[in-house]
């Protein structure tokens, strides 16, 4: 209905949490201020509880029962970061949508700024990062690292220091909402769009309370996930290895042939036997596992399960239709 559109929030604020019970109401307080601020907005923010273990959901129910603007969806078990935020911009209704953490590592105080760069005509404004507070040399090195070498070998360049901090219009979510799959590397799945991206300077907090959930593990996972959704190099890679591998075998058959031909100390040759051997059977497991990877996201993507379930919806009224 034309007449609900017109009365739906401008803009949807999505904060993903996961065990975030030690800060949500500190980070809700100055999310709402800051929101409050703008004169003449309606907003709402959706928080996503990711299957949260600790006290998280029942003080989520509280805010919501405190504030209608205020929408809760639960999750029935942990989906992972950027799965709770796929389920944010599948409830969103408002025209723009701001993804933000819980743990306020990116300040709300910036959200204003995105507000005024959409209403002229940004339809993605993207938090770049200036400088990573409270977090440890190496996640910043690794981090950085790790953007440079993905946009070495992705087809579509993402932009560097970025991390979900984003505001979007409804065009780009309608767009990120159309993509199935199921590897969700967003920061990607969005520059993918295209429109007019514009990045928007600010410094990176530390968090306020909690801790990461990112364990070096699931960064690693994070940063594969990136890789190989968004880049065929690598297997390509495993062709190029191949060759060089063929290469120097043949190099390999056409001295061994020499030695036994015109001379007669063959024998001693088995070292570089040995070498030659080992070496191909490194590429050659390399490779498959190269073809592997790809292959095990093909077989997880034809399952075609839905992304995430939801176990509780808070404040969604009149109950919005699901994405078909
Ligand atoms: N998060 C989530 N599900 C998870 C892990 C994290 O919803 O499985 C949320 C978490 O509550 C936070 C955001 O994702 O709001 C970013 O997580 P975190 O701050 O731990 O990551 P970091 O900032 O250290 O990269
Ligand atoms: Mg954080």
């Amino acid at each position: 209905m034309a007449g609900d559109l017109a009365e739906g929030p401008e803009l949807s604020v999505v904060v993903p949490c996961f065990d975030e019970a030690a800060i949500i109401e500190q980070s809700h307080r100055r999310l709402r201020d800051v929101l409050d601020a703008v004169t003449g907005l309606r907003w709402e923010v959706l928080y996503i509880d990711d299957g949260s273990r600790d006290a998280t959901l029942p003080l989520l129910r509280a805010l919501q029962a405190a504030d209608p603007r205020v929408r809760v969806l639960a999750l029935s078990r942990n989906f992972g970061h950027q799965i709770a935020v796929s389920a944010g911009l599948d409830a969103a209704a408002g025209r723009a949508v701001v993804l933000i953490d819980a743990d306020l590592q990116d300040p709300p105080a910036l959200i204003p700024d995105m507000l005024e760069r959409w209403r002229s005509g940004a339809d993605v404004v993207y938090g770049e990062r200036e400088a990573r507070a409270g977090e440890t040399r190496f996640k910043r090195v690794s981090a950085s690292l790790f953007y440079r070498l993905m946009n070495r070998l992705s087809t579509t360049p993402i932009p560097v220091d970025t991390g979900d901090f984003r505001l979007m219009d409804r065009r780009v979510v309608d767009a990120v909402l159309a993509m199935p799959e199921r590897d969700r590397f967003l920061r990607g799945m969005v520059a993918w769009t295209g429109f007019r991206q514009e990045p928007i300077r600010y410094r990176r907090e530390a968090r306020t309370g909690g801790e990461t959930k990112y364990s070096m593990r699931r960064m690693l996972r994070f940063a594969v996930d990136g890789l190989l959704s968004f880049s065929l190099l690598p297997l390509r890679l495993a062709v190029y290895l191949g060759l060089l591998a063929s290469a120097l075998a043949l190099l390999g058959i056409l001295y061994a042939l020499a030695l036994r031909l015109f001379t007669d100390i063959w024998v001693p040759g088995w070292t570089l036997l040995f070498i030659a051997v080992l070496f191909l059977g490194g590429v050659q497991l390399l490779s498959l596992g190269v073809i592997g990877e790809y292959l095990g996201r093909v077989y997880w993507e034809v399952k075609r399960r839905p992304l995430y379930l939801v176990k509780e919806r808070l404040g969604f009224d009149p109950p919005r239709q699901r994405r078909a």
